[in-house]
């Protein structure tokens, strides 16, 4: 059942759980979070980042209809969500392909042109009954390699301001997760965070997901966050599992494989932010 973040979040919300956002560029991890999401009987959200296609391995017009046929014929609510667009046209085209959600990432910029950007984006996502979340504060590098020492964490009375600007749906925030592999344990802000979320109504969204420890997941979920963004430890796990096959003459075999990683990994994912472990 294909649906938007707005929707998906407001359950979220009365839950008092979070919703895991994951990657997907390829065929295999789609089918790896909505069987994992099933199998669990809980909502989820994939995504489309526009980093993958700028790195090679899919392009948002291919992955588009995929994601959509997958979403609409599951069992359980999926929203599928353009993540980081960093250019204004590549997520105004996402909207037309029929994303129920889109980011906009103006954090690079000046606070100003991120909120004129967002604002239009906004705009142009109601036509289409679609979500927007958007980020205030940054965690460093889009792709992996990000070390959270150089994150620019988010200022709360920002936040504030920039959710009543903008209209946007859900927010991410900058509290101490980064990208990538974690070299260290990430030291989170766990008092700004809260004070974050005492001032803003819309949820918030944390970037950097993976690699976080089950207590902190837990506590972040405390806190007010109901989306967490994760991708790098499934795309590890199902690599770690093609490791470990003895026989790998054939693709189609380690593509089966790396499903099974990465649905395994997700669905611990999935148990920890619905609560259920
Ligand atoms: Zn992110």
């Amino acid at each position: 059942m294909l649906v938007n973040l707005k929707n998906i979040l407001k359950a979220a919300e009365a839950r008092k759980c979070a919703i895991g956002s994951f990657n997907t560029p390829n065929l295999m991890s789609i089918k790896a979070v909505i069987g994992a999401a099933e199998e669990l009987n809980q909502p989820v959200i994939i995504m489309h980042a526009q980093v993958h296609e700028e790195m090679g391995l899919c392009k948002m017009e291919e992955m588009a209809p995929i994601m959509l046929f997958m979403a609409e014929r599951a069992s359980v609510p999926v929203c599928v969500h353009l993540d980081h667009g960093t250019d204004m046209d590549y997520v105004k085209r996402g909207l037309e392909l029929g994303f129920t959600s889109v980011m906009y990432d103006g954090s690079e910029l000046s606070v100003d042109e991120n909120r004129a950007n967002t604002c239009m984006i906004v705009e142009a996502a109601e036509r289409f009954g679609a979500s927007v979340e958007a980020e205030v504060g940054s965690m460093g590098a889009r792709e992996s390699g990000g070390e959270g020492g150089e994150s620019i964490y988010t200022d709360p009375s920002l936040a504030k301001e920039f959710v009543g600007d903008t209209g946007i749906d859900a927010l991410a925030c900058a509290f101490g997760t980064a990208h990538g592999l974690y070299l260290t344990a990430p030291k989170l802000d766990f008092d700004r965070l809260s004070k974050i979320n005492d001032i803003i109504d819309v949820p918030i969204v944390m970037h950097g997901g993976s690699g976080v420890s089950e207590e902190d997941y837990k506590e972040v979920i405390r806190r007010g966050v109901r989306k967490i963004n994760y991708y790098t430890y499934m795309a590890k796990a199902g690599g770690e599992a093609v490791s470990k096959m003895s026989d790998m003459t054939f693709f189609h075999d380690i593509a089966v494989e790396a499903e099974r990683g990465m649905r395994e990994n997700v669905s611990e994912a999935i148990k920890v932010f619905a609560g259920l472990k």
